[in-house]
């Protein structure tokens, strides 16, 4: 019997059930929660074990069973809108009937919460690797067929490198996403991709050991981690992005999913401090975007510009965000997102109190 954590905010705790036909084997998982999507579950499949761990609100509902009969690398998940029903197709290897799913492994059926729950690794191949400026590339890596994983909006995975006998670990947060595969060419299909913006640091301990990896190799991810919710999006009219540097990585989604999704959204303004010109990710593809769709603007900061330079200069101020933050209606519900190096954050994080914008209308990037 599973503890019920949830229970004391009204919904009741998930539970699993299993069917088989000739050739498959189906896992339900009825997370009893509207507002579940694929990426709220991540799944494992290795050896004859499988591993499903399910984010509902702030916990964690895992799967993790010695499967009694093997089964096929590849499987699917779908997820049956509105009731918060998941189902996780395995294909059977031979067409036998199963008496049993199998045996539970360590914390089957458990529901912790999320912030408890550990990193899980799985191994992804590089498969490409360009320049997107003078010192950052966009790595792409390929899940393998037993994995079903997708990060979502506002969130981050973790990287772990063996470097001389030490493991390294490094948050990265995904940049996968189709308004920007739609203007960059060649576009990967289905979910099986992701990509990153990694800016490398020559003397730093992570990143130039990704950068030597070979087309072919490996490096372990781990499941999605953050706590950006897209809740946070509802009737939101007025969307604010405050970024720096390579912390423009997580704005990529959010900026993207509220363009797509947000029906009430007026107007989507972006910000984005750099030292100069050569440092902005994506410049031309923003800029297309910005010209592309009205309600999206875009403004560069750069603290150590050419002479050249005819835009806004300096550091996040007081000035800069007066003039920027401005609401589109006087009642517009109001979201700022703002990710940068700590300072940056810091400072602006003070500024946005100094400017009266309340706790609920500010979300933060951390790890
Ligand atoms: P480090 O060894 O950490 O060093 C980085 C640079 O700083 C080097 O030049 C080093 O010499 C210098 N340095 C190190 N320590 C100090 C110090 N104390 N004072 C001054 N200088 C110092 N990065 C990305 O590129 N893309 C992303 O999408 C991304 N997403 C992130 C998401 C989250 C939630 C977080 C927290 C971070 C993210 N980062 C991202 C940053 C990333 O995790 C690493 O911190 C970064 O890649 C640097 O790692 P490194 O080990 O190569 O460098
Ligand atoms: P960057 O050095 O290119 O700076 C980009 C912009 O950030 C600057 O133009 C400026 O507007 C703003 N900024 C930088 N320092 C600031 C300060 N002290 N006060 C106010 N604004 C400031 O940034 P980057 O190299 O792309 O770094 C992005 C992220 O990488 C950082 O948030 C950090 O997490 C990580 N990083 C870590 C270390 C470290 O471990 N010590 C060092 C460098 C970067």
């Amino acid at each position: 019997q599973v503890t019920d954590p949830l229970a004391k905010e009204g919904p009741s705790s998930p539970s699993y059930d299993w069917f088989q036909t000739d050739a498959l084997v189906t896992i339900v998982i009825y997370t009893k929660q509207k507002d579940i999507s694929l990426d709220s579950v991540t799944a494992d499949h290795w050896d004859d074990s499988f591993r499903a761990e399910t984010v509902i609100k702030d916990y964690s509902y895992l799967i993790h069973i010695a499967l009694s009969h093997e089964i096929q690398e590849d499987f699917s998940v779908r997820v049956v809108d509105n009731v918060g029903k998941i189902e996780i197709v395995l294909k059977k290897k031979e067409n036998t009937s199963w008496k049993c799913l199998g045996h539970p492994l360590e914390n089957h059926n458990s529901l912790i919460p999320k912030k408890d729950t550990g990193l899980y690794y799985r191994k992804c191949q590089l498969i490409s690797k360009e320049d997107v400026t003078h010192d950052t590339k966009l790595f792409c890596l390929m899940l393998p067929p037993s994995i079903h994983l997708q990060v979502p909006t506002g969130q981050h995975v973790y990287f772990k490198l063996t470097i001389t006998g030490t493991e390294i670990v490094k948050p990265c947060t995904p940049v996968s996403d189709p308004l920007f595969s739609e203007l960059k060419e060649p576009v990967l299909p289905n979910n099986k991709y992701i990509y990153f913006l990694i800016k490398i640091y020559p003397a730093g301990l992570f990143t130039p050991e990704l950068d030597h990896l070979q087309i072919g190799d490996y490096v372990s991810v781990s499941n999605p981690k953050g706590n950006f919710k897209i809740s946070q999006f509802q009737e939101l009219e007025d969307l604010f992005l405050l970024t720096a540097g390579t912390d423009f990585t997580p704005m990529v989604k959010v900026l993207s999913y509220a363009l797509t999704n947000i029906s009430s959204l007026r107007k989507v303004k972006l910000m984005f401090f750099n030292k100069t010109e050569d440092d902005i990710i994506w410049r031309s593809q923003l800029e297309k975007l910005s010209f592309k769709d009205k309600r999206f603007d875009l403004e560069f900061v750069l603290s150590a510009p050419t002479s050249e330079w005819n835009g806004k200069r300096g550091y996040i101020s007081p000035a800069l965000l007066s003039e920027f933050l401005k609401r589109s209606l006087d009642t517009s519900k109001v979201l700022i997102c703002i990710c940068g190096p700590m300072p940056f954050t810091e400072q602006g994080m003070k500024l946005l109190h100094d400017l009266n914008f309340s706790k609920d209308e500010i979300h933060s990037f951390t790890a």
